[in-house]
């Protein structure tokens, strides 16, 4: 088979959407999947959807658009803040959006009006990740200017953690948004509808905090599709860590021993590792490709460097991998999102056990 490729295990992403659909529905917290680092792929999307998740979101309309085309009709949400300039395609093809700015907001309703129809807005609040959202007291004066813009309706409100900062949300955090929610409900008499805090870094706080608060949905990617929590990279009970496999091939394997006064060595280039392993192999893979900072090897094969289409790898006994041989690798989030976005590796799809 031809290699780079991605074996993709459909059946076990289905299985880790159904049970944090079903571990979280119990809490009564709402599971919307997101999509965005598989590109939206269909097959993975309609994966997601059979194992019980209702709704879909995606940072890119791109991708978005692709699960229209293949007959995805449930609710897609953009959870990025929309471009001006992909407004009349955002407004067609999804039923909310996560928002920040007020213009964008004026223009998604101007097209919505001419679509004749309502698009939902939720206001993302920045609860301390500074990445996006309009900072807790400025929410209340920004609902009262956006809600009777024409073809807008204020759906909700939701934050984000852990994307920009790595810092997971605490406890007191996730009180003090539900305080904010209770505050600027009161205030602006309004009533939310959807109360979205946050993506998997919130599974050990919704899992195991007794008070899950006014949040009822959470946005879930990382946690489906790998099976790990973003901020610890730890495996969530339950959950299958092993839906994506990466497969290289072995281009060259040969023994190079290094002699201790290896011009590399004395410039910094080459580790002590380098010098008393005997084996260097190369896949045919590289930085184009994946993210090589996210990717595990099996036992017995360290990283020893990457170029655009090249990795080198050593091994510490002499070659067990022949040229022309398959190396198996875990991804992390970002390994993943660069690979399912990479023309020159094949997605092999399965349903086995
Ligand atoms: C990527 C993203 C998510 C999903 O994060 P995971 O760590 O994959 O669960 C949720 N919300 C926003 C705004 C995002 O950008």
């Amino acid at each position: 088979m031809a290699t780079p490729r991605l074996e993709i295990n459909l059946r076990k992403i289905k299985e880790n959407a159904h049970f944090l659909a079903h571990t979280l529905g119990s809490v009564g917290i709402n599971v919307t999947g997101v999509t965005k680092a598989v590109c939206g792929h269909p097959d993975i999307a309609k994966a997601i959807l059979e194992g019980g998740v209702k709704e879909l979101a995606d940072s890119r309309i791109s991708n978005i658009t692709r699960m229209r085309l293949a007959g995805i009709e449930c609710p897609i949400s953009m959870i990025r803040s929309p471009l001006l300039s992909e407004i009349n395609l955002i407004v067609r093809h999804c039923e909310t959006s996560y928002n920040t700015e007020i213009a964008v907001i004026e223009q998604l309703g101007a097209a919505a009006r001419i679509l004749q129809t309502t698009h939902n807005v939720i206001l993302m609040v920045d609860m301390g990740d500074l990445r996006e959202g309009i900072t807790p007291k400025d929410l209340n004066s920004f609902i009262l200017k956006m809600r009777d813009i024409p073809g807008i309706s204020l759906m909700g409100i939701g934050t984000n953690f852990a994307c920009l900062s790595g810092l997971p949300p605490s406890i007191e955090i996730m009180n003090e948004f539900s305080l904010l929610t209770d505050l600027s409900e009161r205030e602006t008499a309004t009533t939310f509808k959807r109360i979205s805090g946050g993506n998997s870094a919130n599974l050990p706080w919704a899992i195991h905090a007794c008070k899950k608060g006014r949040t009822n949905d959470l946005r879930i990617g990382e946690a489906i599709l790998l099976g790990v929590e973003p901020v610890s990279g730890e495996k969530i009970e339950g959950l299958h860590t092993d839906a994506f496999v990466l497969i290289a091939e072995v281009i060259e394997s040969k023994i190079k021993p290094i002699p201790t006064d290896h011009p590399l060595i004395a410039a910094g280039y080459l580790g002590k590792e380098n010098i008393s392993s005997i084996t260097r192999s190369i896949l045919g893979l590289g930085k184009q490709d994946t993210d090589p900072e996210g990717l595990e090897f099996p036992d017995g094969i360290n990283f020893s460097g990457v170029t655009s289409d090249h990795i080198v790898v050593i091994e510490k006994e002499t070659s067990s991998y022949e040229v022309g041989s398959e190396i198996h690798i875990r991804l992390n989030y970002s390994a993943l999102a660069r690979a399912m976005s990479a023309p020159d590796i094949l997605k092999s799809f399965s349903l086995s056990q």
